[in-house]
């Protein structure tokens, strides 16, 4: 109601921005989550390390930049990869934890890859605008010794520093995909029934063929509600 207290503001996500970076479809491409960091805010360095996967240096980075300012995390998704994941048997074992293998930029084209770069294109040109320059914003070189030989802001270097850096969002689904019998790669039908097997359904976020271009908690809802009705 006041707009201040705890409650105020979500300390985690502040701002989402959705665009096409190719700018060919009134749809977007690209989702860039922001957080941003009040001075001396940035939460403890493993932290960062265990739940979004970085490598000390780089979690190290924002720490210390986060230490005498305030940071802002411009972090892109490419919201319809090219790239297939592949989620496997361990053994024969029920309980054995399954295989996972994003595969992240292994699609042919590299297309993944060029629409990353386009996206951090964009979060430079935005940067660059008068209103985001009235706070004096400059960009942190985070230490990603594998990049260091490339020239900072090449192409080649943000190629670097984005398969370096790149990570999840924990959105996985595909793996039980709707779609007609015929259609070789689907395991439930459009009431998600089992194919093959009497009396099972699967309903959850695993039957979206493929990756919605947004957050799949909401979805997930509605695929339950509607398979509830
Ligand atoms: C860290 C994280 C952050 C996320 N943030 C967001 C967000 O901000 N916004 C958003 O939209 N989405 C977010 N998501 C994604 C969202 O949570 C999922 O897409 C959604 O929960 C998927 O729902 P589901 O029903 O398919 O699976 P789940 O929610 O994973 O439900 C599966 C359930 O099955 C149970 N289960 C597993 N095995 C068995 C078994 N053998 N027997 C019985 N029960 C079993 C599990 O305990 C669990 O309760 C996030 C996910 C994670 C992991």
């Amino acid at each position: 109601m006041h707009r201040n207290g705890v409650y105020s503001e979500s300390y985690i996500v502040n701002m989402i921005g959705f665009i096409n970076t190719k700018n060919d479809s009134i749809y977007q491409n690209v989702e860039i989550v922001t957080v941003f960091y009040d001075t001396g805010s940035f939460s403890s360095v493993t932290e960062q390390v265990r739940t979004v996967g970085y490598t000390d240096e780089v979690a190290r980075g924002h720490y210390d930049a986060n230490k005498e300012n305030p940071i802002m995390g411009m972090y892109p998704t490419v919201l319809n990869p090219k790239s297939r994941g592949e989620i496997l048997l361990r053994s024969k074992d029920p309980k054995a934890k399954p295989l996972i293998y994003p595969h992240y930029f292994s699609d042919e084209k590299g297309e993944d890859l060029e629409t990353f770069l386009e996206a951090i294109r964009f979060v430079e040109q935005l940067v660059a605008t008068e209103e985001f320059r009235k706070h004096e914003p400059q960009l942190v070189r985070f230490e990603i010794p594998i990049c260091d030989g490339l020239a900072f802001r090449s192409d080649d270097y943000w190629r670097c520093a984005i398969k370096q850096m790149t990570s999840t969002i924990y959105h996985p689904v595909g793996t039980c995909a709707m779609g007609p019998e015929n259609d070789g790669k689907a395991v439930v039908d459009p009431r998600l029934r089992l194919y093959g097997v009497k009396n099972v359904r699967v309903v959850d976020a695993s039957i979206m063929p493929t990756i919605i271009s947004a957050h799949t908690n909401a979805p997930s809802m509605m695929i339950g509600h509607k398979a509830g009705r």
